[in-house]
């Protein structure tokens, strides 16, 4: 499998996950269709799957196009976010296992910043796509479900294997990690991760994905149960702390 990222509008990320054998890929999020039918055109590949990580038009805009001129692709997303959108045409289910683009998908529904946002997890090839869920640094905004929900949808997507990469949905990596930096200034492997990332800016190069074990030691939304973290922010649980970063994030 050869997971290819496309830029799409300002800082999204659509992502093609293509298998060995040529036969027909995958596609994570197509907020647009140029880019991707020409990405497809181009390689002389077969659409054989649209995975949607959440209804927002930033992740869907590119679906009833593409499902138009690629034949008739399987357009999958959670009912709850699913039923917004004319084109799916398989609501999935947490859990639900199958076969996309020659791998094993498990399907994880993580609600928070949308009540049916998905992460498509491939255990095999350990990845994960994300969305606006867990973010490289950071994680959504919660537009939908609880703070709660969103808490235990981060802590499954944490207990995931170390070596899983993070596939999400914007290029906010360095924003994320400034943030990072003011609520614990006293993180090297933070500061050093920006200082990486910057650089890979610098070079208009993307930094997604990130391996789930950096994530662990540097996106603070991973470390609302850290007790150094919880001191500074004089926080009781790591509930309560998860709360104070995601509002502090969203004023910063
Ligand atoms: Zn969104």
């Amino acid at each position: 499998m050869r997971i290819t990222g496309i830029s799409l509008l300002d800082d999204n990320y659509a992502w093609i996950l293509r298998p060995e054998d040529g036969s027909a890929c995958a596609v994570v999020d197509p907020s647009e269709c140029e880019p991707i039918r020409n990405y497809l055109l181009g390689e002389g590949l077969a659409l054989g799957w649209i995975l949607a990580t959440h209804h927002h038009q930033d992740h869907v805009g590119g679906i009833p196009d593409l499902a138009d001129v690629t034949g008739r692709p399987r357009v999958l997303c959670s009912r709850a976010d699913g039923e917004r959108l004319p084109d799916v045409n398989k609501f999935v289910a947490n859990g639900e296992e199958m076969m996309v683009a020659g791998s094993k998908l498990t399907v994880m529904l993580v609600p928070g910043h949308t009540n049916g946002s998905v992460a498509w997890h491939f255990p095999d090839i350990k990845a994960v796509f994300t969305g606006d869920t867990l973010f490289t640094g950071g994680c959504g905004r919660l537009f939908e479900a609880s703070a709660e929900k969103m808490y235990d949808s981060l802590l499954r997507l944490r207990a995931l294997p170390e070596e899983t990469r993070i596939y999400c949905g914007h290029e906010y990596t360095t924003k994320n990690l400034k943030f990072a930096l003011e609520v614990e200034p006293n993180n090297t492997k933070a500061r050093e991760r920006l200082g990486n990332e910057e650089l890979r800016r610098a070079q208009e190069e993307p930094t997604v994905p990130a391996r789930l074990g950096l994530e662990k030691l540097t996106n603070p939304f991973l470390r609302a149960d850290d007790p150094s973290l919880m001191d500074r922010l004089g926080t009781k649980s790591p509930l309560e702390t998860f709360k104070t970063l995601r509002k502090m994030r969203d004023a910063f």
